[in-house]
């Protein structure tokens, strides 16, 4: 029997789950919370209750509404979504978005478990944080607990003059101090674990940011096989001790020595794995679907090497947009139906890949020539 999938958020993730849906006669609707009247995800099908993400009564009515309750953002009700399970099946469960959504107990449950993380401590007061720098030194990363993306909520500390500032800045928020760690490269694992305990990953893919936001992914990471299989056994452990069903993104930090840390886990398809849509068996929304409700994993077999660049809101411009063109054949432009840009705001990505057998650095040129053709231009 087909089941109906209700997902936390409607943005570009919830959009591409919806897509990927209407193609698996498993899952016979899809109906998302979000409060943005026609966000991505309803424009592509999806039925939309409006209301904010941990909004209790919205949650129990989507739970009343589906058979599997899933997430595209991580801040869904973690103590309602927990009162449903009843009600709806909840994948990834409560309890694992619990420990995700607050990153020093993520971190906490990483050294429990013996999973590689850079050193971290709980902080609140300046005296923590003179006290941290003196065991991991300068500079420090001051990070809010909770609810921090793209780097939005993180403070780098250089020296013991910025202690007060920082904490300036972060006012009431609960913080956790990490060491800094002086990384090479930032790497993820796309994995998945079905509900049965089928696991299955994409090979490491290489993540290039640009003010702490994602803008380019090369997959496969141009990295030794054996520093790619040492990235896919730690995100293999992460999601056997984590027991969650779903997708999971599993960010990473290689260092000179070729030691590998996890920055952090997004319990969710992954802006890292969107290449998936073009250069995979199986994309990592349809795989997440079969994660969650409750079918065999699919292949994650390449069909190739695949860059991915994200279409980025210009800095200092908030409004209208013409959506860009894009002319090369082994480009595939998404845009995610967002019609405000904002600055540095996701509102599209271009998977190039194709089975000509283009290289990773052929890829790469290729995107530098269309690097123009996708810039966002303002409508004023
Ligand atoms: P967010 O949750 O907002 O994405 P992250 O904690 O993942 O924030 O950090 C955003 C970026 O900050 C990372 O991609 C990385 O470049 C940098 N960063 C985070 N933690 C560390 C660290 N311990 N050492 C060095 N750089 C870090």
């Amino acid at each position: 029997m087909s089941k109906v999938l209700g997902v936390i958020g409607g943005g570009q993730l919830g959009m591409m789950l919806t897509q990927a849906s209407s193609r698996m006669s498993d899952i016979s609707k899809v109906i998302v919370l979000d409060p943005t009247e026609g966000c991505p995800a309803a424009q592509v099908g999806a039925e939309q209750i409006q209301a904010s993400f941990d909004d209790a009564t919205a949650i129990k009515k989507l739970a009343s509404l589906s058979d599997v309750i899933t997430y595209e953002i991580e801040s869904g009700d973690s103590y309602v979504l927990e009162s449903l399970q009843d009600v709806a099946e909840i994948n990834p469960s409560p309890q694992t978005l619990r420990i995700i959504q607050d990153k020093y107990t993520q971190k906490e449950f990483l050294s429990q478990n013996n999973i590689p993380a850079p050193d971290f401590a709980m902080v609140s007061l300046y005296d923590d944080i003179v006290s941290a720098a003196s065991k991991f030194g300068y500079p420090l990363l001051l990070k809010a607990r909770r609810g921090g993306y793209d780097g939005r909520g993180n403070y780098k500390v250089d020296s013991i003059r910025d202690i007060q500032r920082a904490l300036d800045y972060f006012g009431d928020t609960p913080l956790m101090v990490e060491e800094f760690v002086p990384y090479v490269m930032e790497i993820s694992v796309i994995i998945s674990r079905n509900i049965s305990g089928q696991i299955e990953h994409y090979p490491a893919v290489e993540n290039i940011h640009e003010h702490n936001i994602l803008r380019q992914t090369i997959s496969p990471a141009r990295i030794s096989p054996s520093l790619a299989d040492k990235a896919a056994d730690i995100a293999m452990k992460t999601v056997n001790v984590l027991q969650g069903a779903g997708v999971f993104g599993i960010e990473m930090f290689l260092l000179p020595d070729d030691t590998i840390l996890i920055n952090e886990i997004a319990p969710r398809v992954h802006n890292s794995g969107h290449h998936t849509m073009h250069s995979a068996a199986t994309s990592q929304f349809e795989q997440h679907i079969r994660a969650v409700s409750g079918m065999d994993l699919g292949s994650t077999k390449l069909h190739g090497p695949a860059v991915m660049y994200n279409i980025l809101g210009p800095p200092n411009f908030t409004g209208e947009y013409m959506p860009p063109q894009i002319s090369h054949d082994a480009s595939h432009l998404v845009m995610y139906g967002k019609k405000i840009s904002k600055p540095l705001r996701k509102l599209g990505h271009i998977n190039i890949h194709d089975n000509k057998e283009y290289t990773v650095s052929q890829l790469l040129d290729i995107l530098e020539s269309i690097k123009p053709q996708a810039a966002i231009s303002p409508i004023y």
